[in-house]
């Protein structure tokens, strides 16, 4: 009975320190992963879960609006079934990154599969546009332990501004508000291009590109200007820069 006791609390503690000792690592103590950039006046848009066929578009077109680059975090089997959207983030100067092969918890996959799955996505966004994606947002933003050492060659952005976008309730108000009332300088804004994901709304991408019309007119009068991750991590020494290899 004993034995049996120290074999499950040995298996809680295993689980615990795959999926919670990161996030408590990542989440709160910020290590290993870059949040946020300087005190400069600069801010980074970020988008998630997509390609989306119906929404990338119209949100392209906004950026392009106000001559905003951004950040994409997209999912690879997305991407390969939408290269033409790819193409168009990439030859309007935004920055892609990747969001796994499907949207799925790094917590649940081995990290094997992670990998795999990664350099899978990588390999698909190089095909369309010919530069290798060395940027990278897990899922929820949840890594798991082994990811630190496996994904040397990539560096893990989370976030430091979000507004729950990917839900509909609020509509774009919440999410006008939410940037509006609480940007600061270098703040990493989370936002999403695509709400097929477990948990998120259909029509929710569509409240956040209605609330972006008012926030991209709003944000450059307060003095503030947008920079791709690349620009920002390259402008701040709080990260871990990886060199890309091979
Ligand atoms: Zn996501």
């Amino acid at each position: 009975m004993l034995m049996l006791l120290l074999i499950l609390i040995f298996i809680l503690i295993l689980i615990l320190g795959y999926t919670v000792l990161p996030y408590l690592l990542t989440s709160l103590f910020g290590y290993g992963v870059f949040r946020k950039g300087s005190q400069s006046s600069y801010i980074a848009l970020t988008f998630d879960d997509g390609p989306d066929r119906h929404y990338t578009p119209q949100l392209l077109d906004l950026l392009k609006k106000h001559q905003v680059k951004a950040t994409f975090f997209v999912v690879g089997k997305k991407a390969a079934n939408h290269p033409d959207l790819i193409w168009r983030m990439h030859q309007e100067g935004h920055l892609i990154g990747l969001h796994n092969y499907v949207h799925r918890s790094n917590w649940t996959m081995s990290p094997w599969r992670i990998k795999r799955d990664l350099d899978r996505s990588a390999d698909i966004v190089e095909k369309i546009t010919g530069c290798r994606p060395i940027y990278y947002r897990p899922p929820w933003g949840l890594l798991a332990v082994f990811d630190f050492f496996l994904l040397k060659r990539y560096n893990i952005i989370l976030w430091s501004l979000m507004t729950g976008d990917w839900r509909s309730k609020g509509g774009s108000a919440k999410i006008k508000n939410g940037i509006l009332n609480h940007v600061k300088n270098g703040d990493v804004i989370l936002l999403h291009d695509s709400g097929e994901t477990w948990g998120a709304n259909l029509d929710a991408p569509s409240y956040t590109i209605e609330a972006l019309k008012d926030v991209l007119a709003e944000l450059p009068k307060r003095g503030f200007s947008y920079q791709r991750i690349d620009e920002m991590m390259n402008g701040t020494t709080e990260h871990m820069l990886h060199k890309k290899r091979g």
